[in-house]
């Protein structure tokens, strides 16, 4: 049976691929952050069957070993920093993260190819952030890498180097991900920041959302199609990079109107939402919207979900949250 490894396998993303995987008959390893004990028993509880273990990705050494004993043919690295926002508090530990650890990643998989002689495929999760302020939109692989972020900086070099390891023989394939939302989302992401609250202020018929840039435009998508991109991207026969969006953008503000529309705030939603400076960042890309033409057209990939439907699924399991 094939085998995969995972970093970031309790992230939103990880999550969905573990049970992906692990539904097509693949033996799934992840890594978990030690300590991280609450997301690890929450995903063996929706995911039973993965291995999970502890190390920290900044360790190259331990990463090594841990991938040479489980050998897996397929390796995705999820894992980093993966909020733009802490990383403006934390850019030291984002850049050793979701930059340097990538390196580490891909050096022990190549290191295991070369000692096993065998092929091993690698997926990077690569981010719409790396492109920052582009001076051209949308996005495609040939926009110009430009981040504006310590998060952008740190998966820029990320990318980079799998486009290193791919010169020099491995098989790594990235995904340059827009955002990507569900009900897994962390609430530190604006996302899910606003259907959270929605749900609240629709049961309780009153509170504001307190937000920073309500002009902000993103290009949000859903993240079971963003994984189902990671597994045609990884197991194409030619490793390349994809850009992964949906092509249409909506700012802040219109995320915020259509999830308290959702829950049953109609007309006077705007009395719901406030801007707060403390959620402002140092520098923010006004604008981020993919052309995901190239994954179309060689992985034959397509998004699902449209804005109005991602925003209803938030706001729905939000309010069932809130009921339960
Ligand atoms: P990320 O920037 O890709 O990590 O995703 P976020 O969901 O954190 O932010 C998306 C956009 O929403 C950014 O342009 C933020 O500046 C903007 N935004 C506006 N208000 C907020 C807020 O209160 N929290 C967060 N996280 N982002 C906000």
């Amino acid at each position: 049976m094939p085998r995969a490894f995972i970093t970031g396998i309790t992230g939103q993303d990880g999550s969905y691929l573990a049970e992906r995987l692990l539904a097509e008959g693949v033996v799934v390893h992840g890594l978990v952050r030690p300590g991280d004990d609450q997301a690890a028993g929450a995903l063996l509880s929706r995911a039973p069957g993965i291995v999970l273990h502890e190390g920290d990705l900044g360790d190259a050494g331990i990463l090594g070993r841990l991938v040479a004993d489980i050998g897996p043919d397929e390796v995705y690295n999820l894992a980093g920093i993966s909020s733009v926002a802490f990383s403006w508090q934390e850019p030291v530990l984002t850049a050793r993260l979701s930059g340097v650890g990538a390196a580490a990643v891909l050096e022990a998989a190549w290191r295991l190819q070369e000692d096993s002689g065998r092929r091993v495929v690698c997926l990077q999760a690569s981010s719409a952030e790396i492109f920052g302020d582009a001076a051209t939109s949308p996005q495609d692989e040939s926009t110009p890498v430009r981040p504006v972020s310590p998060y952008g900086a740190a998966k820029a070099f990320a990318h980079h180097m799998a486009c290193v390891y791919r010169g020099r023989g491995l098989h790594v394939a990235t995904c340059i991900f827009f955002n990507h939302e569900s009900p897994r989302r962390p609430l530190a992401f604006v996302t899910r920041k606003i259907t959270a609250a929605a749900a609240r202020i629709g049961a309780q018929g009153t509170g504001v959302i307190q937000l920073g840039n309500l002009e902000a435009a993103r290009d949000w998508g859903w993240a079971p199609d963003y994984v189902d991109a990671m597994v045609r991207a990884v197991r194409h026969e030619h490793p390349s990079d994809y850009v992964v969006a949906t092509g249409r953008t909506h700012t802040v503000a219109d995320f915020a109107e259509a999830a308290l529309r959702r829950a049953g705030l109609g007309d006077d939603w705007r009395d719901h939402i406030e801007v707060n400076a403390e959620f402002l960042r140092p520098m923010d890309a006004p604008t981020l919207v993919g052309n995901a033409g190239k994954a179309r057209r060689e992985l034959g990939w397509e998004p699902t979900v449209g804005f109005e439907e991602l925003v209803g699924r938030m706001v729905d399991h939000d309010m069932e949250l809130l009921q339960s």
